[in-house]
């Protein structure tokens, strides 16, 4: 049931037609995405302006781009101490979700809990390239990358060593009660630590890929990885990558992407990359591994693989994993400097 929303965002440009048009419609599309609206849901926009930016109407630029809703703006009185070059825009809505305010630029230091860390969701089914990318991301804007696939293949592994039925939900639970699953970060690099042992190698293994994928569907499993990856998230800028970080684990994240390619192609991709680690495996059986694990992760009944309604598809079939980092670092990188 859609309820009336007020959502607000703010954005800083300097004073040229250039720059207020880009950064206006940038707002205006940011807070359309990250609130899932459309004009058709929109009841009324209002634009303020400081009085120093004067080369160009944001609200003009606006509907320019295309938006045809009222709009209204004015010029803001002056404030002692307040952000120079600042557009703000107030949309009233109707809207399935709580409001999603948007700063960007300079208007970030205007919002302590939004300028500070930021979260990047990256989604997607098995084999889509999303830790290669994840890396590449992390790398570029310096923040902190979590493989979250690497816990529930930990607890995997677990089950594996103590020879339990993985298909046992409770004898599952019973094996996992005491188990520590940590992560740790040598040079950089995240180490997959259980029980203080790094099983960081042991865990990349057709078979564990495919106790994880089954005991991933388990609530308790689920529960019991909740906190790390929060926490992990709470204390620096991140990028997580999974199945269920836009929707479940980190809904308020600032960015969102979801990562698919065909089966086939994934399929060729981890077919390589288990070839080129030495491991001898037939295409045909890791193409049925992949088409079993999408069934499985988008059938259970607990946190399944779904795009968020915000996050952005990215289709992989024809880009590289340089492409594709590129393309989220561009993203976030406009929107957070
Ligand atoms: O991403 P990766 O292939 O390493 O994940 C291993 C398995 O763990 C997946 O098949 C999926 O079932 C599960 N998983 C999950 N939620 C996540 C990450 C992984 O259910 N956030």
């Amino acid at each position: 049931m859609s309820k009336l929303v007020s959502i607000r965002g703010a954005v800083t440009a300097s004073d040229n037609k250039q720059s207020i048009t880009n950064a206006a419609v940038r707002l205006a599309d940011r807070l359309y995405f990250k609130n899932g609206i459309t004009d058709n849901d929109v009841v009324s926009v209002y634009f303020t302006v400081t009085p120093d930016l004067t080369a160009y109407s944001a609200a003009r630029a606006v509907r320019e781009s295309g938006h045809n809703v009222p709009f209204m703006s004015g010029v803001e009185p002056v404030v002692d101490g307040g952000l120079k070059g600042c557009i703000r825009m107030m949309i009233t809505a109707y809207s399935d979700n709580p409001a999603r305010h948007v700063y960007l630029n300079g208007a970030r230091a205007l919002r302590g809990d939004i300028a500070g860390n930021y979260a990047i969701a990256l989604d997607g089914p098995s084999g889509a390239g999303k830790s290669t990318v994840a890396k590449l991301v992390a790398d570029a804007l310096k923040i902190t990358y979590l493989d979250t696939g690497a816990l529930y293949r930990a607890l995997g592994l677990k089950c594996l060593n103590e020879k339990v039925d993985t298909t046992n939900a409770q004898a599952v639970e019973n094996c996992l009660k005491d188990a520590k699953v940590d992560i740790e970060y040598v040079n950089g690099a995240q180490r997959v630590m259980l029980d203080g042992d790094d099983v960081s190698g042991k865990i990349r293994t057709p078979e564990v890929s495919m106790a994880a994928s089954v005991t991933s569907a388990m609530p308790y499993v689920r529960a019991k990885l909740l906190g790390i990856q929060r926490e992990i998230a709470t204390n620096s800028s991140v990028i997580l990558d999974g199945r269920d970080i836009g929707t479940v684990v980190l809904p308020n994240a600032e960015f969102k992407f979801f990562l698919t390619a065909s089966a086939e192609v994934r399929a060729k991709r981890r077919f390589d990359e288990l070839t080129a680690k030495g491991q001898s495996v037939v295409y045909d059986d890791v193409y049925n591994d992949v088409v079993q694990r999408d069934k499985n992760d988008s059938t259970r009944a607990v946190a399944p693989l779904k795009q968020a309604f915000d996050a952005e598809l990215v289709d992989s079939d024809d880009m590289t994993a340089e492409q594709v980092a590129a393309f989220i670092v561009a993203r976030v990188s406009g929107d957070v400097q």
